[in-house]
């Protein structure tokens, strides 16, 4: 198929007609790469023809299931049309013939892994945050809507990116390049206390819901990544949150909150966010409330551990003392009974593999396979992903990663997958 067939753009650019076109285009972009080098993995001759993107059997590895812990030698892994048909001992299904087979004896399977905070701005940070094993995301925001087509890439051409919950802008006093976003934001930049009133609040929920955001990220307290910033100072007010939850409820999205403080985490929660994002110096009362309101903690591990390594010495003091309290609220937490979701807070181009965070949660304390599911079955209830992301059995998506050796033995394999596959495509 070539550019000549796609239709010329229609005479007035609205959005759905944007769309449109983008849709033809993909079209176009899918049938290429379906004949092109992507199709690495299919089998030569004759068969090429009947072995349609996202049919792929995985066999001969053993199988980990992050729901139950069961550990399956020598599985079949039998992934059509991009979902899994069936995955389990060998000699116990149909195996279908003429299928590219990814031979993984002496590997092990898992279910492709979920990054429940990562910004994901440019197709090279999409491609690489699924490389290291990410099949599916969250997102943390983007300054230009970019998630919002990093999704729409993922939906069409799977093997480039993770599946994808966009955020669209942060929700924040200070929208800085944001207000050239979109032009609905530009009245916002003229405000003396920036976006702070239920009105402006609103507006840019408002805005992102319209931009199509699946979820909404906001922030209680200040950036521990920049050191003119003090993380435990609060934006937000109690009052300020609930306009924003209230706002993300009326369009059917939840929110996700940046948070460091006690009483910002506090507040955060009572609000009605759906899970806290960092959360260092969340207390026990606040992990009370969190476990009877089911909200989930994203702590962001590696970003903390990561600033301990900066060459600032403001964030590498920061990054020293968050951590070993991070740690204990992370054990608190899961001991509690509160819900935990691996995530990165991976940005500008320096993409963290999603196994490292999980290593990071084995190593604050939780049990090897307790931490897994915070990158399996744990985060994809939180992206409302259950049944098509953390586990490979029937009808969930064909997305895995296949590592070198056990994973719960050695946690630092997840960051080494050997391969990634998505919706039955080597990534
Ligand atoms: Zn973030």
């Amino acid at each position: 198929m070539c550019l000549a067939s796609v239709p010329p753009p229609p005479n007035r650019i609205t959005r759905r007609g944007v769309l449109a076109g983008a849709a033809v285009l993909a079209g176009s972009a899918a049938a290429l790469s379906a004949a092109g080098p992507a199709a690495a993995a299919r089998p030569a001759g004759r068969e090429r023809a009947t072995a349609p993107a996202g049919d792929l059997v995985i066999e001969g590895g053993t199988l980990l299931d992050p729901a139950t812990g069961e550990v399956t030698e020598d599985a079949v892994v039998v992934i059509r049309s991009g979902k899994v048909r069936s995955a389990g001992p060998r000699g116990k299904q149909d195996v279908p013939a003429g299928v590219p087979r990814l031979d993984a004896h002496g590997r092990w399977v898992l279910p492709g892994l979920v990054d429940a905070h990562i910004h994901l701005s440019t197709v090279a940070e999409a491609r690489e945050a699924l490389t290291k094993g990410a099949t599916s995301a969250r997102s943390g925001s983007t300054t230009f809507y970019q998630d919002i087509a990093v999704r729409e890439l993922a939906r069409r051409l799977p093997d480039r990116a993770p599946r994808l919950r966009a955020a669209g802008i942060f929700v924040t006093p200070d929208l800085g390049d944001s207000v050239l976003a979109d032009p609905e934001l530009a009245a916002l930049a003229g405000l003396r206390d920036g976006v702070r009133s239920a009105p402006a609040l609103r507006r840019v929920v408002e805005v992102n819901l319209a931009r199509g955001a699946d979820v909404v990220k906001t922030r209680v307290n200040e950036r521990a990544g920049l050191p003119g910033q003090d993380p435990l100072a609060q934006v937000y007010s109690f009052e300020q949150l609930a306009e924003v939850v209230a706002a993300a409820r009326r369009g059917g999205k939840s929110v996700l909150c940046h948070g460091y403080s006690e009483k910002g985490c506090h507040d955060a929660v009572r609000a009605g966010i759906r899970s806290l994002e960092h959360g260092v110096f969340v207390g026990e009362r606040t992990l009370h409330e969190m476990r009877r309101r089911k909200t989930y903690f994203t702590p962001t591990l590696a970003a903390i551990a990561g600033l301990a390594e900066s060459a600032d010495p403001v964030l590498a003091e920061r990054g020293r003392t968050y951590l070993p309290v991070l740690r204990q609220a992370v054990r608190a937490a899961h001991e509690l009974g509160v819900p935990l979701a691996a995530g990165t807070d991976s940005s500008g181009g320096e993409i963290t593999p999603i196994g490292r965070e999980v290593e990071l949660m084995r190593a604050a304390g939780l049990p090897a396979l307790d931490a897994l599911r915070t990158a399996t079955t744990g985060a994809a209830r939180l992206l409302g992903l259950t049944g098509t992301a953390g586990r490979l059995a029937p009808g969930y998506a064909g997305d895995a990663v296949v590592v070198s050796g056990d994973p719960l033995e050695d946690m630092s394999l997840l960051s080494r997958p050997l391969h990634v596959v998505r919706a039955g495509r080597l990534g």
